[in-house]
């Protein structure tokens, strides 16, 4: 049983979705008049993360995210610029996508753009307008707070209480509050000043305001009520409190049966602000970072509490991970090189990987607890390990062996991590990986280091050669890849060569 915490119930629920199987998910998405900072990027990835897990459970996922691409702030970001705020939306839009991409996070199903769904948010405008929860005022309309009897309910509000907290202006830069019939009313469409970007509607040239945008576009892709609707918690309010406003006044039924926040990101403790000078991109953080070390530091916190963002941090999720991938190539090294006639191992690894799977499950079920969930295949590894350490691995524990490799495997794909088994910076690893036996590797080694065996072999070549190898096992043993280690010693002695560690270093000598 999956359980979600709910922001407006402000409790952890049973997830039941709409209609069995399948989940439908809305997470609001950015407005692109800038490239997204790492807080932007931690909602995205938790949601992610979300959504990939729903998906392994067996859920048919559909997942729409809308791109704001007419806005006040890409206006005048397009003013001064001297562009056009088109220009400055497509830039940022195929910006977004590639970051997107670069953090290993999946496309949307659907990716609606607010200047390709104008149509749909009039109509919606239109609807409240006729159903008395909006008005027009010469070219502007707003929502009529008031109207909607459970207004603050998400937030956790009271609507007499609240200050109009969000002071608008108009796109002239007037103040709009002698206009609305309420302080907190807000608008659902901006009338537009010259050579501003526009479209023609009932109520004249103008814009549709941001909220009404997530309504409308939620309702045409996913239906109402849809499963779950995420974001960052700072779009609680007013955001999401207005999209909910706005679409249960239009559509008379539940907007979102989950309410789903992340939390806010820190940078060394400290608020993240343009102002503190701490402001990290998501893409120059990508410039240094793997993705999945970026993914694994910020999996290790839940997804709705304050995540630290330090560069300490990334260094330990960069030996967590590599820990990881290290477990997963020494086992499977192991598995293919029986060292002993038979043992126990095989069950007390598949027990293992059993309960690895699930106490994996019942953290995600709640609430999506990443953190329990790395915490199990971190515990699982120690087991592992432990277990390997001085058994005698028989050909029957090889399959054992590789489901414990695959397991963590998977299980990190669900998080969207994939791991890599040892890479370029070793080229024995990729050596390893193709060679059938450890007498080819030795040969593909060898040719690797630039030695061409049976043709008259130059002497000094064979020294570079050898002098390779030992270099490829000293780098191996400091990443303590013990796979790759061995795999050069056991293939040197299959071709009657062994390694001498003597105390001025290691040499090879015929055996
Ligand atoms: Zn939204």
């Amino acid at each position: 049983m999956i359980k979600i915490y709910d922001t407006k119930t402000r409790s952890k629920r049973e997830f039941v979705p709409v209609e069995p199987g399948k989940v439908g998910m809305y997470v609001c998405g950015p407005t692109v008049y800038n490239y997204i900072h790492i807080g932007n990027a931690r909602t995205f990835i938790s949601f992610d993360t979300i959504r990939r897990y729903l998906t392994w459970r067996g859920f048919e996922v559909t997942f729409v995210q809308n791109v704001t691409d007419v806005d006040d702030k890409i206006i005048t970001k397009a003013a001064e610029e001297d562009r056009t705020a088109a220009e400055v939306a497509k830039e940022y839009t195929d910006a977004f996508i590639a970051d997107m991409h670069a953090a290993g996070v999946q496309d949307p199903d659907i990716r609606p753009k607010a200047t390709e769904e104008i149509d749909t948010m009039i109509n919606l405008v239109q609807k409240l307008i006729d159903k008395g929860h909006a008005y027009a005022v010469d070219g502007d309309v707003y929502f009529a707070v008031r109207s909607y009897s459970d207004y603050g309910a998400l937030s956790n509000r009271n609507v007499d209480e609240m200050e109009s907290g969000h002071r608008e202006l108009r796109a002239d830069g007037q103040g709009l509050e002698d206009r609305k019939r309420d302080p907190l009313d807000f608008a659902l469409w901006k009338a537009a000043k010259p050579g501003e970007p526009s479209w023609e509607s009932p109520w004249g040239q103008g814009r549709p305001g941001w909220h009404i945008e997530c309504s409308a576009m939620s309702e045409k892709y996913l239906k109402l009520p849809f499963d779950i609707h995420g974001g960052g918690a700072d779009l609680c309010f007013p955001h999401h409190e207005n999209e909910r406003a706005q679409s249960e006044a239009a559509f008379d039924t539940t907007f979102a049966n989950y309410w789903m926040h992340g939390g806010m990101l820190q940078i060394n403790s400290e608020k993240m602000s343009k102002s503190l000078g701490n402001f990290l991109l998501l893409r120059d953080i990508l410039e240094t970072t793997d993705p999945a070390v970026l993914r694994m530091l910020m999996l290790q916190t839940h997804y709705r509490s304050p995540l630290d963002f330090s560069d300490a941090r990334l260094k330990e999720s960069a030996a967590a991970l590599e820990r990881l991938e290290n477990f997963v190539t020494n086992t499977l090294w192991l598995a293919k090189k029986p060292t002993g006639d038979g043992s126990d191992l095989a069950s007390k690894v598949e027990t293992l990987v059993d309960q690895l799977k699930e106490s994996f499950t019942e953290s995600m079920d709640d609430d999506f607890n990443t953190a329990g969930a790395l915490g199990a295949i971190f515990n699982f590894v120690g087991e592992v390990n432990t277990l390997t350490a001085d058994a005698q691995v028989s050909a029957a524990d090889a399959k054992a062996l590789t489901d414990a490799a695959q397991a963590v495997v998977e299980l990190m794909d669900v998080l969207g991590i994939s791991i890599e088994v040892k890479d370029a910076t070793d080229a024995t690893a990729t050596v390893l990986d193709d060679a059938e036996s450890a007498a080819e590797m030795m040969v593909l080694a060898m040719e690797f280091a630039g030695f061409s065996p049976g043709d008259g072999a130059d002497p000094s070549t064979v020294k570079a050669a050898m002098a390779a190898l030992l270099d490829a096992r000293a780098n191996a043993r400091a990443a303590k890849n013990y796979a790759v280690a061995d795999a050069i010693r056991d293939g040197l002695n299959e071709i009657g060569f062994r390694i001498e560690d003597t105390p001025q270093g290691a040499r090879i000598v015929k055996a």
